[in-house]
Formats: C-alpha cells, structure tokens, sequence
C-alpha cells in the first residue's frame, strides 16, 4: 500500500490535470465558468446558470436545416420557422403577445420579383450602347408595385446622393431630379473628423437604403448606385443574391418609391464614365469634396422593368414574461432575432437552399434561449420581458420597422431592445461588442457587467461598414426605444485575434448571404451561450432598475424618443 501510495497519487493528479487540459470532452466544451454579476437578484444567477450551449446547437441544427427552406420571407419555410418559433414560446410557458391572443404579429407585404425578360440599357450620346445583363452587370427593383414599367429618362451624375444639413451637404443642391436617373455612390464622403458624417464610421446617409428613400422624397425616377466592394463593405456576390429573387416591401408604406431601385458592377460603371469621357476615380474623389455639384451625363437610361407582384403576409413572433411588480411591469424590455433568411430560390442550379445557419438561426437559438431561461425562474424581473423574432430582416429590416411602428407596448414604455443577429459559433469568447450601447445611459451597466463577465468589449471592428444600421435594433431605435445588439469580438479563448479576424473575413467572402452558411457539426455554441447570459445579466438590470434607459442627451435618436413621450409615435 505504502510502496503505491506515491505512484497512485501521481497517477490521480495526473488525471485530474490532463481532464482539465483536454477540451475534446463534452464536460469540458460545455463547461463555462458562471459569472458572478453584481446587484443581481438569485433569480437572474439562475436564469443565466440555466443556458444551455447545447440546446442553442440543437435549435440552430433545425432552423438550418434544408427542410426549413431557408427560411424566406413570404415563403413556406419562413411561415413553419414562425410557428416553430411561436409553439417553443407556448411550451415554456411564454404569453402570447402578437395579434387577437396569437404569437403571431401581422405584417402586410408586397413581394416583387424582377423577371429575366427586364432590360437595362445605356445610350451614350456618343459612342455604343451599353445593353447590361441582369445579374452580371446589374440588379433592379421596380419598387412601385406595377408589373411592368418602361423608362427612357436622362442620367445624373450625384456623387454621394446625400442631404445632410447638419454636416451642411447637400449633393442635391441646384438640380432638378424630377423624372430623371441618378447615378450615385454608397457609402458617404471620406472623413476623419468625428463633427464630419461621424469620421470614419458610417452614418445612415451612407447606407443604401438611405440613397434609395431620400432619392424617392426627392421625386426622382430612378437610382444606379455603383457597387464598389471597399465602398459598400461586401462583395457584388452579396448584392447579387439578395437582389435576384423576390424582395418584399410592407404593403400599406405611405412612402414614396422608385420605379427603378438598382445597383450596377463597378466595371459598368468605370466603362460609363470613359464613354462620358470621364475618370471613375476622378469623380468619386471629387465626390467626397467640398464643393462637389451634381453633373448632368451625356447618357439616356432606358429600362424595361417586368415584375412578378404579389400580396401576402408574414409574422413577426412576440413573446411576453409578466413582470412581477405591479406598476413596473407596464413597462418592458425586448429582446429580438430575425428569424428570416433568403429562403430558397427555385430554378437555381446546384445547392439553391440558403440555410442561414449563422445568419441567423445562431440569434434565434440565443432568443429561444433567453426566452426559456427567463420563463423557468420563479420570480421574474419587474418590467415585463418581450420576446420578439422578426420578419423580412434581409428585405430591409421589415418586420421590425413594423414592430417598431406597432409595438405591443407604447414605444415610451419600452426601457431597452437587445437585438442578436449572426454571433459566430467559434468558441469561447473574450470580447464583446455592444455597438451603440455607448449612445445610452445603461452604458455603466453595460461596462460593470462586461467585466464581471470577463469580457473586453471592443469598438466596432469595422466602423465604416455601418452595422449600427443593418439590424433590427435600427428599427427600435428609429422608435426613439434604446437599443444596440450584442455579438462577439474576434478574440476567442486559445486563439490570437488574427485567428477570429481571419474567421470573420472567410465567413463574409465565403459564407454570408450564400446557400454555403450551414449547420457543421464543428461548430461551437460556447460564445453563443456566454452572450445569451450576458444579454439576460443586461436585460434583467435594465428591467429593475428605477428609472427607463434613454438615449444621451443630442443623440440622433433622442428626438424620436421625445416624439414618443409627447404622444406622436
Ligand atoms: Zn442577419
């Protein structure tokens, strides 16, 4: 026994040491430290113990899957992802908060479809006609709703396509674009300087449903926006899938619209301005100066636009928690994750199923998460919880513009939405990103939890992609409500930053927005859950604490937040 005794000890310490180490076993893919948040009832410690990586997998695996269809908008793998959606919410014991008792939330669309028969040709006043091809060349929308339009209308120069009075721009300055096209770069004029269209990050005036809508108030008939990929932050490939199958509009939008919403390559463009006897680059740099005016170009646009148009209707899926004090609970905090991707796109050759895997069956799983960790506590927070999985995100954030005009709750009484939208099964992580949150006076709150959970939030990677403005939370906050959405940075556990930088890179020239973003078993729920429990530590607080989170003082959204308050939503 004595003779074995030091051996054995070894053999056990040995053991106990290598368990440890290995990260192969499920114990240890699993096992997460549980943060420790300060202030935080026991209920809450319980909620976020509760999450399970796991069960995020397993609803990502099935929102993935090709029997879901890709799940788009209008289509019937997107209809059984919100009854899925909505009978998992009904199983934890959720209460309906969508239309007459339903989970479901009605939203009214228009769903067009631009047919191969369409033609869009240039006609330089000097020098051959330049007849496009749909889809190699360009995309279009005819956004009025006909089915058939045909255009022959000059073309104009518009640099940036931008009016901004308070960075006192205004590219449509002196110019008629009544009844005509207008040729205009994404993206805004190039700055360092934080008072000048925020430096280098991206405002809304640079994105382009920006240029699409302020072109329509402006009454013109048409836009060409030029992809360039550096300008728009993803590649033609990204442009063409989202633009070749069916794009859906909310049906009852007062707006005004384009008969002719299209983007076209950069070569197009290039090759245009040298029939004009003009420079691209020239032009583009003499866009983002001062003291650029819009410049008539010697070319016609003539289009014949052949669209298939159809009604139907889609659903936003709402959830609600009660909260638990009797005045509070008036008031609530959201949470949200599209669960619409492109869906599937029949005729196509070869895998024509866009799963959305990443994008964004990974928010959903958070949400589903979220939700079921909230539902199991017994006595839940004092601002009721709303649990909202949206609709027509990758059609320009529909269902959420909607929910954000028709909240179940007045949109004064909403305290805070936190949005989840593609967060990147890749492991532990040891960054977060909060974008926007800094915008709000929950920011303390959002920095001691942050810490509490290890975790180093990082500035927005790539400020001048303009994510601030390509989620749902865009539409809450459009609603004056708080709002910003949490994902992940590029520093994982037992990898360098260039590890995750590179990950992320692959996935958008790879991956996003194409039928290759799928389910592998490979994955890793760990960062998934760490930011399901993040999201419930922030929630939980924003949804006890005394007062509603607003918006700093000046803010770009303060304004509609006041707008609410006054009674004009
Ligand atoms: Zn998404």
């Amino acid at each position: 026994m004595r003779k074995l005794a030091y051996p054995a000890l070894l053999i056990l310490l040995t053991g106990i040491f290598l368990l440890s180490q290995t990260t192969n076993s499920p114990e240890a893919k699993t096992a997460v430290a549980m943060p420790q948040v300060a202030g935080l009832p026991p209920a809450a410690q319980q909620a976020m113990a509760s999450v399970d990586a796991e069960k995020i997998r397993a609803q990502v695996r099935f929102l993935a899957s090709d029997l879901l269809e890709g799940r788009g908008t209008g289509q019937r793998g997107g209809d059984i992802a919100a009854e899925y959606i909505a009978t998992q919410f009904a199983l934890y014991g959720l209460k309906p908060a969508g239309d007459n008792g339903s989970f479901l939330q009605k939203v009214a669309m228009m769903g067009i479809a631009t047919q191969d028969e369409s033609t869009l040709s240039l006609l330089p006043d000097n020098g051959a006609p330049m007849n496009l091809t749909f889809r190699a060349d360009y995309v279009a929308m005819d956004e009025s709703g006909s089915t058939h339009d045909e255009i022959s209308a000059p073309l104009i120069w518009m640099g940036y396509g931008i009016d901004a009075p308070e960075f006192n721009w205004n590219d449509y300055q002196g110019v008629d674009v009544k009844g005509k096209v207008l040729l205009m770069l994404v993206n805004e004029p190039p700055s360092d300087d934080p008072k000048f269209f925020a430096g280098p990050a991206l405002t809304y005036y640079g994105r382009w449903t920006y240029k699409f809508e302020e072109a329509a108030r402006k009454g013109a008939l048409g836009v060409l926006l030029i992809h360039k990929t550096d300008m728009a932050s993803y590649p033609w490939s990204v442009v063409r899938s989202s633009w070749s199958g069916e794009r859906s509009y909310l049906r009852n939008d007062p707006a005004p619209k384009l008969k002719l919403a299209a983007w076209i390559q950069s070569d197009v463009a290039r090759k245009l301005a040298q029939t004009c006897g003009m420079n691209l680059e020239q032009m583009i740099a003499a866009a983002g100066k001062r003291g650029f005016r819009p410049t008539p170009l010697p070319v016609r646009v003539h289009v014949n636009l052949f669209s298939k148009v159809r009604s139907f209707d889609s659903n936003n899926v709402i959830a609600r928690l009660p909260g638990s004090d009797p005045k509070l609970r008036e008031q609530a905090v959201f949470y949200s994750a599209h669960y619409d991707h492109l869906g599937i796109v029949p005729g196509m050759a070869g895998d024509n199923i866009y799963n959305g895997a990443q994008d964004n069956a990974t928010g959903c799983g958070i949400l589903l998460e979220i939700a079921r960790a909230f539902a199991g506590v017994k006595q839940p927070p004092k601002r009721s919880i709303y649990f909202a999985s949206v609709t027509a995100e990758e059609q320009g954030l529909r269902g959420s513009e909607y929910l954000g005009k028709h909240p179940p709750v007045p949109a004064k009484d909403i305290s805070l939405a936190l949005n989840y939208d593609d967060v990147p099964p890749l492991g532990v992580p040891e960054e977060v990103n909060v974008a926007g949150a800094e915008r709000t006076t929950f920011y303390p709150a959002v920095q001691r939890t942050a810490k509490d959970f290890a975790l180093t939030i990082v500035p927005d990677s790539q400020p001048a992609a303009g994510h601030y403005y390509r989620s749902d939370h865009f539409s809450f906050a459009s609603a004056g409500i708080p709002a910003f959405s949490i994902d992940e940075g590029d520093k994982y556990r037992g990898h360098d930053r260039q590890w995750g930088t590179a990950q992320a890179e692959e996935y958008v020239a790879q991956h996003y927005h194409q039928p290759s973003d799928e389910y592998y078993p490979e994955m890793d729920f760990r960062g998934d859950a760490a930011m399901a429990r993040f999201g419930i530590a922030l929630g939980w607080q924003a949804a006890n604490q005394p007062a509603l989170v607003e918006w700093q003082p000046g803010d770009e959204f303060a304004k509609a937040r006041a707008a609410s308050q006054n009674g004009n939503p």
